[in-house]
């Protein structure tokens, strides 16, 4: 989900009968489920939501402070909500170091730190009361949601327990805390009734979910559950729905999903953020699982499910990288072939710990070694795609435009992956399952034929 998407546009106008609040959302899906979060809340309490600044009475800018560049963009967006509109509320990641914001930008309404769903909310009644009237105050089950109407994220915690040396996340948003597995379940039901037919289930440590709540149990469909990873997944896998995993670290127990993508009970994709290859450099990166053998943890996963897709991110140029522990984390990625790669440039995080670390990379290194990377990344990507030329495979259509479409297929999740075009759209439809023939290839999407299309609400074949 991009920020434009939910950014408001144009000048601001007269109050309508309804109080609307327009609304910004910024960085990653987790900040978005807080944004959705919020909204539902105003919603429910009978507020409306602009699609412009112009019509909005008041902004909420929900920010990012992840890498400096986040920071920016953030700080961007709070002076275009007060040049356009001028009353404006700020929440999220930045908002935990309120300084930044107000040295900038003195004149904002309130600024909430992230998760502050109740203190976002409380400056909005004291800024703009809430109109009482039973018709607005209605909200679907499903609450309101910023994806389109055919995928949602399901948020399972907040926090996190680790503590990577470039990550100031931890000190932002507080140690993990687990949603009980009964509240999670119920939500993703209610979601796959209101017609969602794909769950990204999203945290910052996915493989953690429960260690805080000591995996306690609850009460689901008639049936006992932990708050535990595994169960998550077979209890989500009883859906029908596609359910895609991200964010999660590879310790052994992560193996036990393996079986449940082999049977397409859950998509066999894993989205783990390894970030570098090279052991010495992911223990100055405080990895979690940094002392797994991940090669061989992949090799096994593969010889038991030959069709999962693995994404993950790097970091290059973290300080004290040398050429030979680049090169290290080279051979790492040709032996491990990831189907979906990202990688950053190392940049350095007020408050981070690695900024104190030896041996910073300097920015033309860091680039060289960004773009010999992206072209092994690109090269591996491309032969794995190629392999799937003549196949048959299920897709889910996001979007239809002058005859053509774009979907996904099992092994790419919205937004940060690739995607499957198909040019002769005339029979598909958008947030419908289709079958189709691969016929085509580049280095990140596949080119396809359609086969047939149906409204179903089964996820596999
Ligand atoms: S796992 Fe590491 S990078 Fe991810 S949020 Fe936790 S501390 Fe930050």
């Amino acid at each position: 989900m991009s920020a434009e998407a939910t950014r408001p546009r144009g000048t601001r106008a007269a109050r309508t009968r309804a109080p609307r609040v327009g609304f910004v959302s910024l960085g990653c899906p987790k900040a978005l489920v807080d944004s959705e979060r919020i909204l539902t809340k105003l919603r429910s309490e009978g507020y409306q939501v602009s699609p412009s600044y112009e019509s909005a009475d008041l902004v909420v800018v929900n920010t990012c402070g992840f890498i400096d560049a986040a920071v920016d963009e953030s700080l961007d967006a709070i002076g275009e909500a007060l040049e356009h509109n001028g009353r404006v509320i700020v929440t999220g990641c930045l908002g935990a170091r309120p300084e930044r914001i107000l040295e900038r930008h003195p004149q904002v309404l309130k600024v909430t730190g992230p998760q502050r769903y109740e203190e976002v909310v409380s400056a909005v009644h004291a800024h703009l009361p809430p109109a009482h009237d039973p018709f607005v105050d209605l909200v679907p089950p499903q609450g309101v949601r910023l994806t389109p109407r055919h995928y949602a994220y399901l948020k399972i915690s907040e926090g996190c327990n680790n503590r990577c040396s470039f990550c100031v996340i931890p000190s932002m948003r507080g140690r993990l805390a687990s949603r009980p597995i009964g509240e999670v379940l119920r939500e993703a039901e209610r979601l796959a009734a209101a017609g969602v037919k794909e769950l990204l289930v999203i945290s910052q440590d996915t493989s953690a979910y429960g260690a805080d709540l000591r995996y306690a149990g609850g009460e689901w469909r008639g049936g006992e559950w932990q708050t535990r990873f595994i169960d998550l997944a077979r209890a989500l896998g009883s859906l029908g729905v596609w359910v895609r995993l991200h964010y999660v670290y590879p310790y052994p127990h992560v193996d036990q999903v393996i079986p449940l993508m082999a049977e397409r009970r859950v998509l066999p994709y894993l989205d783990i953020p390894f970030q570098h290859g090279s052991p010495a450099v992911l223990k100055r990166m405080r990895r979690p699982a940094h002392a797994e053998n991940t090669l061989a943890r992949i090799a096994h996963w593969r010889a038991q499910c030959p069709d999962l897709t693995l994404r993950s991110t790097f970091i290059v140029g973290f300080p004290g990288e040398t050429e030979a522990e680049f090169e290290e984390l080279l051979a790492w990625l040709e032996e491990a072939q990831l189907d979906r790669v990202g990688c950053f440039k190392y940049s350095p995080v007020e408050g981070a710990a690695a900024n104190a670390l030896a041996r910073h990379v300097p920015p033309a290194v860091q680039e060289e070694r960004y773009a010999r990377f992206m072209e092994r990344a690109a090269a591996i990507s491309a032969r794995r795609l190629r392999r799937r030329v003549g196949r048959t495979l299920r897709v889910l259509v996001d979007a239809v435009a002058d005859g053509a479409a774009s979907a996904r297929s099992e092994a790419d999740a919205p937004e940060i992956d690739g995607m499957v075009r198909i040019a002769d759209a005339g029979r598909v439809r958008v947030g419908e399952f289709a079958d189709v023939e691969i016929v085509g290839s580049s280095a990140y999407d596949l080119v396809a034929e359609c086969l047939s299309s149906r409204d179903s609400s089964r996820a596999t074949s």
